[in-house]
């Protein structure tokens, strides 16, 4: 890999800049690693910038809220923003461009959409129906400005990770997909951006989801139902009384259908409201060789 030379991050706002920054490091023969963000950083974040930094010559952040995968009634505008403190973050731990665009120099009345069918319909495509049709569009626009050479999820997203991988695939983008480990507070709570909404009592609330995840995780074996899984699982969440179950379900790895019994790669995922607060949290498991 080329050494890199410390120089200042640079920060773009359209996309011209981006490409003619991204085509002068690609003449040199460089490589290019992508962090799709949303912004307002955390440890979890740092982690997939950390990991492309290691394994590209030059490494993009995109900081963008996204608003063609915010429902009508979900939480656009109160989307916790905080470009200062996710720049200083990102010069710290060696990014070399943050594209950080508008909006309206994102979408201009658009007519073209990228939807991954089925693997979408589950989990949180129920609740969340234009979404993932979102996060596909956009992403697909970032490839397409960016050409990167990888990019890089969290799992912590697992069905969002699953079909950015399926539509890298069907759509033949030259791309690797990195997929990258749940970032975690010190008393088990998977980080979030949205852990910003939480008030104290919610805060000690919100344990249930990733101590659901380690219950699940204790009592998951080859053959088993996933009903009995899931039903312990449930137990956790149900016993912390301001949590509100939207989903806890276990899906096949790759198509994000629902299993019946634990016999091959599955993921055991759920969302749950804390008052307002839709959290997430998930595990994966696959049977012993
Ligand atoms: P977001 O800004 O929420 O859209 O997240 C941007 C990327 O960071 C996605 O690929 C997420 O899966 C990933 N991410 C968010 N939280 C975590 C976490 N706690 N651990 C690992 N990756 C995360």
């Amino acid at each position: 890999m080329e050494k890199r030379e410390e120089e200042k991050m640079q920060v773009t706002k359209t996309v011209k800049e981006t490409r003619e920054i991204v085509k002068a490091w690609k003449k040199e023969g460089l490589t290019v690693g992508l962090v799709p963000t949303m912004g307002f950083l955390h440890e979890g974040h740092a982690s997939l910038i950390k990991r492309a930094r290691e394994e590209n010559d030059r490494v993009v952040v995109s900081v963008f809220v996204n608003p063609t995968q915010f429902g009508p009634n979900e939480d656009l505008e109160a989307y916790p923003r905080d470009f200062e403190r996710d720049s200083t973050l990102c010069e710290s731990i060696g990014t070399d461009l943050i594209f950080h665009p508008e909006p309206e120099d994102m979408y201009d009345s658009p007519c073209a959409y990228v939807s991954i069918e089925k693997l979408s319909d589950n989990l949180c495509g129920k609740t969340r129906p234009i979404h993932f049709r979102g996060v596909c569009t956009v992403v697909s626009k970032l490839f397409n400005i960016v050409s990167p050479d990888r990019a890089y999820f969290g799992q912590k997203d697992a069905q969002q990770l699953a079909i950015i991988k399926k539509m890298v695939k069907d759509l033949n983008f030259d791309i690797e997909i990195v997929g990258c480990p749940i970032i975690r507070e010190e008393d088990g709570l998977a980080k979030s951006s949205r852990n910003t909404y939480l008030n104290t009592e919610e805060r000690k609330a919100a344990l249930c989801l990733s101590k659901s995840v380690a219950k699940g995780q204790e009592i998951i074996r080859e053959g088993m139902s996933a009903d009995e899984l899931l039903k312990e699982m449930k137990m956790v969440i149900e016993a912390e009384p301001m949590a509100v179950i939207d989903y806890v379900s276990a899906v096949d790895a790759l198509t994000m259908e629902h299993v019946d019994i634990i016999d091959r790669p599955v993921l055991v995922a759920m969302a749950v409201y804390i008052g307002k607060t839709r959290l997430i949290d998930n595990f994966s498991w696959e049977p012993a060789e």
